[in-house]
């Protein structure tokens, strides 16, 4: 089911027309439906229901605090990668031993706030932060939780940018290495080694990267003959951005998972974010002026690359829609651009889209996850709002940032 859709040719979000959002609400904003963010969620869950597995949604794709309290209520527990992403979590109230902090650059601060906060487990990527971990855990006298995190040299055939599991990638340890440091771990008096990690990419589509990556978990785990508690398979499950692109066979994914672990006392964990988050919100944003130039019709949003960074970082492709349809459209080279000064602020380039004038509403798909936590003040541009709707009811989740604000240093 999806909940934000054209209905007589209104966009709504569940039962409330984003129109009446627009003329409510400073644009550009962003705009979630909570029942696509349960049905996301759910959906995710039933896939793996075969493995009863621990999700932890990555908090990076999307760190508002309502929406955390949200995930909380469905069970999630919570994949950060920052101090700052730790206590949001925490602030949520998800339960530290549903928590795992992943990321390659973590500082001693951090590392003794998550053994204070005592999470799941800190997913490790080199040798040095095995023994800063152990270090920090002896003055504590505390025994800490860890993973390692394995670089499985497969990539998951999505955009460079976002692929992680490639030997040439910084994440992760090779097979040889993660042997070497589980060796070297025994001998760690502070450390627990309890867990397996890998996140080989995002937005990925076809369930074989991530059947092969199963296949070298159980080459590795045979020859380390360590019984992991935890074996964390990231994230990385793609969505379909446009209509064209592969939908991915999460329920196949879920049989080889369960193949999988048939063999294992381990419990598995998911660091989904994108799957859970992305189609659940607009950015809606309002026209400020068309402009013909060089055969173009450029279509000048009030929303930026700084509103909104992925296609200008990444060639990311959001569909873009009316927030009123009209039965005529505008033929031609249309590009739909923003404000900042920049030639890659650009959201996307059709032949033809909805009649639409000046002062109208548009609505960019798809931007629930690395929307707004991508989003930054360039231009001295202020973070814009976020609103959830559920059913006929919404509210405000994040305020505007206010001016006063931003001008203040
Ligand atoms: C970014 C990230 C994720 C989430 O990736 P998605 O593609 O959004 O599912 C999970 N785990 C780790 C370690 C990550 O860095």
């Amino acid at each position: 089911m999806d909940y934000i859709k054209l209905r007589k040719n209104n966009l709504c979000v569940e039962n409330i027309s984003a129109l009446s959002l627009a003329k409510k609400y400073k644009t550009p904003f962003y705009c979630y439906s909570l029942s696509q963010l349960k049905s996301n969620f759910y959906n995710f869950s039933s896939a793996f229901k075969g493995t009863k597995p621990l999700v932890c949604f990555s908090v990076k794709s999307n760190s508002n605090l309502s929406l955390l309290k949200e995930l909380k209520k469905m069970g999630s527990g919570a994949d950060v990668v920052s101090a700052g992403e730790l206590l949001k979590a925490l602030r949520a109230g998800i339960n530290p031993n549903k928590i795992v902090f992943s990321g390659v650059g973590k500082t001693t601060e951090e590392i003794e706030l998550a053994i204070k906060k005592r999470v799941l487990l800190i997913n490790m990527e080199s040798e040095n932060e095995a023994i800063l971990i152990n270090k920090v855990s002896g003055k504590r006298s505390k025994i800490t939780s860890v993973g390692i995190r394995l670089n499985p040299d497969v990539t998951g055939k999505t955009n460079k940018k976002i692929s992680t599991g490639g030997k040439e990638d910084k994440f992760g340890l090779s097979q040889n290495d993660f042997i070497i440091l589980c060796k070297k771990i025994s001998k760690m008096k502070n450390l627990k080694l309890e867990g397996l990690s890998v996140h080989i990419g995002s937005q990925i589509t076809s369930t074989k990267p991530f059947k092969k990556v199963l296949t070298i978990i159980n080459k590795v785990i045979s020859k380390t003959k360590i019984n992991f508690k935890f074996i964390d398979l990231g994230g990385g499950m793609g969505i379909s951005y446009s209509n064209k692109e592969k939908k991915l066979n999460l329920s196949q994914y879920g049989k080889f998972v369960k193949k999988f672990i048939e063999d294992k006392k381990a419990k598995i964990i998911f660091e989904p974010g994108r799957f859970i988050a992305a189609n659940t919100s607009i950015l809606v944003s309002k026209i400020i002026y068309i402009k013909k130039s060089n055969n173009k019709n450029y279509i000048i949003l009030d929303a930026g690359m700084n509103d909104l960074m992925r296609p200008a970082l990444y060639n990311a492709h959001h569909k873009i829609i009316p927030l009123k349809k009209s039965n005529k459209s505008i033929i031609g080279n249309i590009e739909f651009v923003g404000p900042i000064c920049e030639s890659s602020d650009k959201f996307l380039s059709q032949k033809n889209f909805s009649k639409v004038r000046e002062g109208d509403y548009v609505a960019i798909t798809n931007v629930g996850a690395y929307g707004m936590s991508l989003t930054s003040n360039y231009n001295t541009r202020p973070i814009v709002a976020e609103i959830l709707v559920n059913g006929s009811s919404h509210k405000l989740i994040k305020k505007r940032q206010s001016l006063e604000n931003l001008i203040n240093n």
